[in-house]
């Protein structure tokens, strides 16, 4: 029996963090009666380190919310540091596509930002509501979602459409079948923790053989420190250590001795969280009444930490067309494909480039393909200011 909230509205998202929220954000400023739903409460962490690269600056630029993410209190990041083979580069980043830094803000303070800009701009934003499945029309359209409120209340919403922003293990995608139409090996391990009491220059990078580890500087002084691994050295080391904190620590003093030298001087905050076997992979982006955008459509391993900026260029690219399906009186089936044709396209050259960095190639091709990763997101940054601004009018009165 599913019997509140059967108001059709015009887009469900399901998922309100960063492609679920951006989304609704979009959408709302288009006009549009949107609700965004999201199991947890906010604001809250998930599992996941946070630098966002150029490309991702730029849409939070364009939509008007950089400022706020940096009066957040997370440092501007304007040098980064690359340490290979004993060697130490330093460069300052380039004024570029509109902005002349990177940021690592915090999950909790990014998707909570994310999460009150589509509330502003008039989306209905609901925490604490798990979704189950999804109901379809008598000819088989996907029309809504059901589910249950926290206390257990059952929850169903009419929707012309229902977008997935659910994550990884998206329950849209399983509900509507969506296929994963490309699959490539998933080897690769991320793990992190947060240390303070020291000072941080700026973004590291420290690459070795079969390891690439960091420094992401974030709020309150501390830092996200991260080490990139296949999975199976990851639980080699695990294996042979006693903690997932010495695990941790053996790591970072294989892939960055100097770096585990100059932590031991500071003091760790936080518990070592990170995911094994990374999947590389494409699923269907959209069917009838549904579509899927951020990890619920496409994952690609933390190596080249750009899963958040994916997320905001496909949560545009998906607004857009669904505004086009649902105002401009296109066909919803050819505005849908559009989007996939368009992610998939925009998805494919820093996909590859992260599938051959997460097979950790020998030292001189991943210095190689870590300058193709950087050409590339200055391309993606360059092209992604260049697009009109979705409901700019609106962000002008704002
Ligand atoms: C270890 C690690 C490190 C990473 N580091 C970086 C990095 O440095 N930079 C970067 O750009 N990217 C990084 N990423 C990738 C990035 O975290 C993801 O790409 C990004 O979180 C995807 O956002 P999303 O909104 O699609 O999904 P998610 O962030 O997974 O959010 C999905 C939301 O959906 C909600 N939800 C799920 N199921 C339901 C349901 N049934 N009903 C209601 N709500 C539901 C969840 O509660 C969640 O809030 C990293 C990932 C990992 C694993």
């Amino acid at each position: 029996m599913h019997t509140l909230n059967r108001n059709r509205h015009d887009v469900v998202i399901v998922g309100g963090r960063v492609a679920g929220s951006a989304a609704a954000m979009l959408l709302a400023r288009l006009g549009h009666d949107v609700v965004v739903v999201d199991q947890a409460s906010f604001p809250s962490d998930t599992v996941s380190t946070h630098s966002i690269a150029r490309s991702g600056v730029v849409q939070l630029r364009r939509w008007g919310l950089l400022d706020a993410v940096l009066d957040s209190g997370t440092p501007a990041i304007r040098q980064v540091t690359f340490h290979a083979g004993g060697e130490s580069v330093s460069r300052t980043l380039k004024h570029k596509a509109g902005v002349d830094l990177v940021v690592a803000p915090r999950r909790y303070v990014l998707d909570t930002i994310l999460a009150t800009a589509a509330q502003r701009a008039g989306a209905d934003v609901r925490h604490g509501v798990t979704v189950t499945g999804v109901r379809r029309d008598r000819r088989g359209l996907v029309a809504g979602v059901y589910g249950h409120d926290r206390g257990g209340a059952p929850i169903d919403m009419s929707a012309r459409y229902v977008i997935g922003a659910d994550g990884l293990g998206s329950r849209v995608a399983r509900s509507v079948g969506a296929t994963i139409n490309e699959a490539r090996p998933s080897g690769g391990a991320t793990q992190y923790a947060y240390y303070a009491g020291i000072p941080w220059s700026g973004m590291e990078l420290f690459v070795a053989e079969r390891s690439f580890a960091g420094v992401f500087p974030t709020h309150d002084g501390q830092a996200c420190i991260w080490v990139c691994t296949p999975s199976a050295d990851a639980r080699a080391v695990r294996r042979g250590t006693g903690s997932r904190a010495e695990a941790f620590g053996e790591l970072l003093e294989r892939s960055a001795p100097q770096l585990a030298e100059r932590l031991r001087h500071a003091r760790r905050t936080s518990p070592v969280r990170g995911m094994l076997r990374q999947p590389n992979q494409v699923r269907q982006a959209s069917g009838p009444g549904w579509a899927l955008v951020g990890d619920a459509g496409y994952h690609r391993d933390a190596v080249t930490a750009h899963g958040i900026s994916d997320a905001f260029r496909d949560a545009e690219l998906l607004a857009t067309a669904v505004d086009q399906a649902l105002d401009a009186g296109s066909e919803e089936s050819t505005a849908l494909a559009c989007y996939q044709q368009q992610r998939d396209h925009a998805l494919r050259e820093i996909f590859e480039i992260t599938c051959r960095l997460a097979a950790y190639p020998a030292v001189p091709e991943f210095i190689e393909l870590q300058k193709q990763l950087s050409a590339a997101i200055d391309k993606e940054a360059a092209e992604l200011a260049s697009w009109p601004i979705p409901g700019e009018c609106l962000l002008a009165t704002a």
